[in-house]
């Protein structure tokens, strides 16, 4: 399957709302004090079309995020030549689905869960970078580990040969102030890389808070709204 082209209009939208979330990037590192090239993209395409990944693919972007597999490998299939992210929350019997697409693994949570995919990216003899999601609240219903329980996520994750332990990701708690959920990812970011060294990515920020993540060391946002413009009401 190979993925339409996108209308002119639309690939003229998407280049004008790409330019302005780069703009936004440029402005918040700016104010804070950063390299705009430590601060990488992920464009979170779900419920849009992979014509929109074509057009954004022609405007310069590389990475691509997906938070449900079905969607993400059909988009995968239909687009091969990007990276594509998982960024949602993964029951362990898709692994194996998702380690035959995804670069980079957004959403390890459990120790089960990254046994679960380090058999996958076996199977496939595919090498993903994971990253360790935090629950900032402690919370886990929205996914995410307790702070507690990070390190032996990490561990299981570092041990696997198919596996790199990329870092870690956060969602702030709707509720929370985002300054203060990432500023305290921002504090067990630099605890896991008091011991892994080179486990240097922390995916924060989303459209409505890109701002206070970069402000806060993300090195990796994703953004969907502000780029593909207003999903509609998710139907499964
Ligand atoms: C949908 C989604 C995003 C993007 O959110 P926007 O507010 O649309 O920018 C980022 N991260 C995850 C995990 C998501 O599911």
């Amino acid at each position: 399957m190979v993925a339409t082209q996108p209308s002119p209009e639309r690939a003229q939208e998407l280049t004008a709302r790409l330019a302005a979330v780069r703009q936004r990037l440029a402005d918040a590192c700016r104010a804070a004090g950063r390299d705009p090239a430590e601060v990488g993209l992920v464009a979170v395409s779900k419920g849009f079309p992979a014509s929109d990944v074509v057009a954004l693919a022609d405007a310069g972007v590389i990475d691509f995020g997906e938070n449900r597999d079905q969607e993400a490998s059909e988009k995968a299939a239909a687009v091969p030549h990007v990276r594509w992210h998982f960024v949602g929350r993964l029951q362990r019997n898709k692994c194996r689905s998702v380690a035959r697409y995804a670069s980079v693994v957004h959403s390890v949570d459990s120790v089960r869960l990254a046994e679960s995919l380090a058999a996958a990216a076996q199977r496939h003899e595919r090498t993903v970078h994971a990253l360790v999601q935090v629950s900032i609240d402690g919370a886990t219903g929205r996914g995410g580990a307790p702070e507690a329980q990070v390190l032996d996520v990490a561990a299981a994750v570092a041990s696997a040969e198919r596996l790199r332990l990329g870092g870690v990701m956060a969602i702030a708690p709707q509720q929370m102030d985002p300054d203060i959920a990432f500023g305290e990812l921002d504090r067990v970011a630099s605890l896991l890389r008091a011991r892994y060294p080179a486990a240097r990515m922390v995916s924060a920020g989303m459209s409505g808070d890109l701002e206070s993540a970069v402000r806060h060391g993300a090195t990796c946002v994703r953004v969907g709204t502000a780029l593909f413009g207003v999903r509609a009401p998710l139907v499964r």
